[in-house]
């Protein structure tokens, strides 16, 4: 007889399946079938047990991926079903909330905080501080509302009433978020951390509550377990205490999350915790061709940190992994775009199998400007095209309105940053450009004196863009563009919030300037380029098809597949990562090691690795090839374009200066010797600037440190 749910699995994922009593863990590398296994022992506890969907919780990390379980969950039990429960943290933290939340007298429509109305509390609490941006930034002051949520004390306050303690001598920091929990607190708002963190004190707080789940919920499965937080594993663990049943799958090698708290400890070291549970290992892939999977195996061995283990697979051999070096970033991506038409024609594959994946968002403009000027239909997932990014329309527009004096750049830009210019004002200035059938800047410079368009906002603008205007006529297009970003308050903006995805963004697209100067070799005219980038700009984004290339970066890829997958931008400094290289920690190459793993491991059919020389303007540092691409032995892969000799020593030679994974790590208080300044002691460890101030007491001098100096040793 045909078994919908037990056919198609193999020994240890039915020993899953068949395993539903008790607390069971399956640790197995990328592809081994842990998600199959998941879904089908869900299914097995419905169909089989006669339990009831909604008694049973399973969560995974991202929305894709809990979208991706219940389809397949879906596709065994049929639609009936009532399948929410299968879902991520954060959604089974709103749904719990939701139901229980007014046991702290919060209402159930209370709001959740994205970044963005973060952003605007802090706007407005920076305002009501007197706090400007050189001061303290947003970013600084989300990581530490961050780091404070951690703990649980700031719940007193929230939940407790309890008073605040004076903090009138303490620093700035706690100062702001003082009041950040105010506003939250008297408009009943929760952020991302305190979704789990207020489900965790209810939890704790009321007994009622916590029994009532905890019967509610017969069965918990978790998947992507080594990802899980403290208070992550906190939840599920305190949940199953009940029933006792709690399923948590992983792959220690692929925690990418460490940054953010992942501890994958607790699938590790589970059978401490509950010495009675049962571990399964699985080890057969069945998503990739062997060189796909001997090309992952062998990268993901060079971390130290780590159990070693190796998956096997029985799928035929298949394509040979291809690494393509461009000369430069435009050879790079018009190789892709070439080797798209070439899968696509050959391989009778449709857009849509294949993946374009990368380590940071900004890496995305130079290969969407491939795939347009190539005409390969493409869609950016969990994230915005480039040159839709306000950033760049800004600026874009910024350029412009120099240029043509549009009203549509001018809505844009006139009061942005803001200079107080309300609606009163461009009502009253487009009824005048109306009468005087002028453009609304041309408007606006016109009657400057008259006394509902003469403020002191107006003027400045006014004269910043006859100001840039000037410079427009001398100076190159990125250098314009310094300008227009210093002298407007954009780059102010964005530095102040903090944000800094938008600054890599802006720099991206200076250095994709002039990287075109110097293909010119002149200076390129604003209006040509204008109508160069408006090929980019103006798409048509309301294409409904669905066969498109996807673009993503390598987190959000994760536990997904794809018969095609190209890792671009494989080069030092953005994969691993130039934070993580300056990091003072070693994990975090390890971290940035388990990305590359995790890119790898996506592919089905074929992998491609591509990377490209040239100098990066925006570091001022030449481009060499990923150090992962020299642990592996060229054996596991094809080299396409001509990588010199001269670029594989002189990134060897890099990376030896640069080796930080073997420099000494160094704490406060420690003593430590150079040999022209003597002993010192660290004073502090500035994680931000990468830098160690010390105090070089026996020849009297204080001094900045970079963590990658490799001159200092212990004493
Ligand atoms: P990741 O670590 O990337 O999350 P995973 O271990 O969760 O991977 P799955 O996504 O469950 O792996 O499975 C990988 C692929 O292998 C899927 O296409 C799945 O359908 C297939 N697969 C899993 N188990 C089997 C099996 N026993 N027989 C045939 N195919 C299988
Ligand atoms: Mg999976």
């Amino acid at each position: 007889m045909n078994d919908e749910i037990l056919d198609n699995l193999n020994e240890q994922q039915l020993q899953a399946v068949k395993t539903t009593e008790g607390y069971v863990r399956v640790i197995a590398g990328a592809g081994s079938g842990k998600t199959k296994a998941l879904t089908s022992r869900f299914a097995y506890i419905v169909n089989r047990l006669g339990i009831n969907s909604s008694n049973i919780l399973c969560v995974t990390f991202t929305n894709k991926a809990a979208q991706e379980m219940k389809k397949r969950v879906k596709a065994i039990i049929g639609d009936t079903f009532d399948v929410s429960l299968i879902t991520t943290y954060h959604g089974f933290c709103v749904r719990f909330l939701r139901e229980e939340i007014n046991k702290i007298h919060y209402p159930k429509s209370f709001i959740i905080l994205d970044v963005e109305d973060q952003k605007t509390i802090l706007r407005d609490v920076f305002t009501e501080l007197n706090i400007n941006s050189k001061e303290l930034t947003f970013k600084q002051v989300l990581r530490f509302i961050s780091k404070s949520k951690s703990g649980s004390e700031y719940l007193n306050y929230i939940i407790e009433n309890d008073t605040i303690k004076n903090k009138e001598e303490e620093n700035l920091l706690e100062k702001v978020f003082q009041k950040y929990l105010e506003k939250q607190k008297r408009n009943y708002a929760l952020d991302f951390d305190d979704l789990i963190n207020y489900t965790i004190y209810i939890l704790k707080n009321f007994n009622d509550v916590l029994l009532k789940w905890q019967k509610n919920l017969h069965y918990i499965q978790v998947d992507e377990a080594q990802d899980s937080s403290d208070n992550q594993f906190l939840l599920v663990e305190m949940l199953s205490r009940i029933h006792n049943n709690l399923f948590m799958v992983g792959d220690p090698d692929q925690t990418i999350y460490e940054w953010r708290g992942a501890k994958p400890e607790y699938l590790v070291d589970f059978d401490k915790l509950f010495p009675n549970c049962e571990t399964i290992i699985m080890n057969q892939n069945y998503r990739s061709t062997p060189n796909i999977l001997k090309l992952g195996n062998h990268i993901i061995k060079n971390n130290k940190i780590r159990v070693d283990k190796d998956m096997i697979t029985q799928n035929p051999e298949g394509f040979e992994v291809i690494h393509f070096h461009g000369q430069n970033e435009f050879e790079e991506t018009l190789w892709v775009s070439s080797e798209i038409k070439e899968i696509i024609k050959t391989e009778n594959a449709k857009y849509s199998d294949i993946t374009i994946l990368y380590r940071a968002n900004h890496i995305s403009r130079n290969i969407e400007q491939s795939l347009i000027r190539e005409n390969i239909p493409y869609t950016v997932f969990g994230g915005i095209k480039f040159f839709e990014r306000k950033e760049i329309k800004d600026v874009l527009s910024f350029l412009r309105l120099i240029v043509f004096e549009d009203d549509i750049s001018f809505l844009r830009m006139y009061n942005n940053p803001t200079k107080g210019l309300g609606k009163k004002f461009i009502e009253n200035l487009n009824s005048i450009a109306q009468s005087q059938n002028l453009s609304l800047f041309k408007a606006l410079e016109k009657n400057i004196e008259h006394k509902e368009l003469s403020k002191k906002g107006s003027l400045e603008f006014i004269n910043l863009v006859k100001e840039l205007k000037e410079i427009s006529k001398t100076k190159s297009i990125s250098d314009l563009v310094k300008d227009i970003l210093d002298k407007s308050g954009l780059s102010e903006l964005y530095r102040k919030d903090g944000d800094e995805d938008r600054l890599e963004n802006i720099k991206e697209l200076v250095n994709s300037m002039i990287i075109l100067e110097n293909e010119n070799k002149e200076i390129i005219n604003i209006e040509e380029y204008l109508q160069e980038v408006s090929l980019f700009t103006d798409l048509d984004t309301n294409n409904d098809n669905n066969d498109k290339v996807k673009l993503m970066t390598i987190h959000i890829s994760k536990g997904l597949e794809f018969p095609y997958v190209f890792l671009c931008g494989f080069t030092e400094g953005v994969l691993p990562s130039a934070m993580s290289i300056k990091e003072r920690r070693k994990r975090a190459l390890e971290e940035e090691r388990r990305l590359t793993y995790v890119a790898i491991t996506r592919a089905e059919k074929r992998f491609y690795m591509t990377e490209s020389e040239g100098f990066n303007f925006t570091n001022g540092l030449n481009k060499y090839p990923s150090r992962f691409l020299f642990e592996i032995s060229d054996e596991f892969y094809i080299r396409k374009g001509e990588l010199s000799q001269e670029i594989i020593d002189e990134a060897k030679l890099q990376l030896k200066r640069n080796d930080i994974e073997n420099t000494e790590v160094f704490n406060i208080g420690d003593l430590v010797f150079h040999d022209i300044w003597k002993k010192g002691i660290v004073k502090e460890v500035d994680i931000d600037k990468n830098e160690y101030l010390i105090d070089f007491f026996e020849t009297g001098k204080e001094k900045p440190i970079d963590f990658s100096f490799r001159f200092l040793k212990k004493f």
